[in-house]
């Protein structure tokens, strides 16, 4: 074992004894799978997946230890126990939002360049989905946070890409598009991202269009209005965007990336540690709206995961809670959970896998393979 991989086992340790204390959670063995009883219960073709990304990384100090459970009550209270929680999910990619989130959804470590406009280099999720299950558009929907993230639908990838991915949808895209360039009082829920201000890409084509915000989510352009005002935060934004996608449209696949975690990068503690506390919120009451939905209560899977989690404090090279560029254990060994249909509930496993091993997983669970990725089926969720 090399000294990172016994740092990220130690980590993984650590968490996993904090949720046995505070969640109640039983240790489980790699021999433990899914229930079989569970599983049958849920018909395949009716079965729904929805993946959320944990808001751009938060560290074990402000989460998942005693000094932090308090910013994630309704995790520890309400969806943990009904979850498969995985204490050590290594990052061995590249630590930018996009390309990481790139990775979590081919199952391949992708090395595009986190600040270009550019597609994964290889199929992604909603391409195996589509293809191999043969499902319409309609069917696999993403929600992301910024503009760079507009191509994360689909590849470039010969036998796949163009016309075969996830529909994107920006919800501040949308609100820009909405508010046409005037001056508003929404600048709070605009800004592109947390990382620099020198790379916010302006949109041409493909992007979802402010006609289709009527036509699919039937949703006026007032009323969305409306709405964002009321709105704390772009997650709270997406979230609500997520529910309308859900009612309207019933993707079987939908994605959610989270993000405004990430305000970490602007120095200021309080606002992530408000952050990690609106994301655990917005996390529960989003598994609240998706069981009454009739179309997802009952057969959905809810998979909760990091893209990657952010420096500890006694690397020299980076400054703590700010940035994840230090590449140490505490930004690379982050968590999964998952929970809701097909899932043994109130249990931690502790032994290492991968972010890229979510992709597989997924595909053992829908029944698609994905052909190309390069991770592993977790095992205690088929
Ligand atoms: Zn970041």
């Amino acid at each position: 074992m090399t000294l990172a991989q016994q740092l990220a086992h130690t980590l993984g340790r650590s968490r996993r004894d904090f949720l046995r204390d505070a969640a109640g959670l039983v240790v489980g063995s790699s021999l433990l799978s899914a229930s079989p009883l569970v599983r049958g219960a849920v018909a395949q073709k009716k079965r729904k997946t929805i993946v959320i990304t944990f808001g751009g990384g938060a560290r074990d100090q402000e989460t998942f230890a005693p000094e932090g459970r308090e910013n994630i009550p309704n995790l520890l209270k309400e969806l943990i126990p009904q979850s498969s929680f995985f204490t050590q999910v290594v990052n061995q990619g590249i630590l930018g939002h996009y390309v990481a989130t790139a990775s979590l959804a081919t199952g391949v470590y992708e090395t595009l360049n986190n600040f270009s406009a550019v597609p994964p280099q290889h199929p992604t999720v909603f391409e195996y989905f589509r293809k191999d299950l043969h499902r319409p558009l309609s069917d696999a929907w993403v929600v992301a946070p910024s503009n760079g993230f507009n191509r994360i639908g689909e590849s470039d990838y010969r036998s796949f890409g163009p016309g075969m991915g996830a529909r994107v949808v920006l919800p501040k895209h949308l609100l820009g598009a909405a508010m046409s360039g005037s001056a508003t009082d929404y600048d709070h829920l605009l800004r592109d991202n947390y990382e620099t201000p020198l790379y916010a890409p302006q949109l041409a084509g493909g992007e979802f269009e402010l006609q289709q915000l009527e036509m699919i989510l039937k949703l006026s352009v007032d009323d969305f209005k409306a709405h964002a005002r009321t709105v704390s935060s772009p997650d709270e934004l997406s979230m609500f965007i997520a529910r309308r996608l859900m009612h309207q449209e019933s993707p079987s696949l939908l994605w959610i990336t989270m993000h405004d975690i990430d305000i970490a990068h602007a120095g200021a503690y309080s606002l992530y540690v408000d952050a990690i506390r609106r994301t655990d919120r917005l996390c529960a009451e989003f598994w609240k709206a998706v069981q009454s939905e009739p179309e997802y209560a009952g057969n959905t899977t809810l998979f909760i995961l990091p893209d990657f989690g952010r420096d500890g404090d006694q690397d020299s090279g980076g400054n703590g809670f700010q940035h994840h560029r230090t590449g140490d254990v505490a930004s690379r060994t982050t968590w999964m959970m998952a929970l809701g249909a097909g899932v043994r509930p109130g249990v931690v496993y502790d032994h290492p896998m991968q972010s890229i091993d979510l992709v597989p997983t997924l595909g053992a669970m829908m029944g698609f393979s994905p052909s190309l990725c390069r991770g592993k089926v977790i095992q205690e969720l088929v």
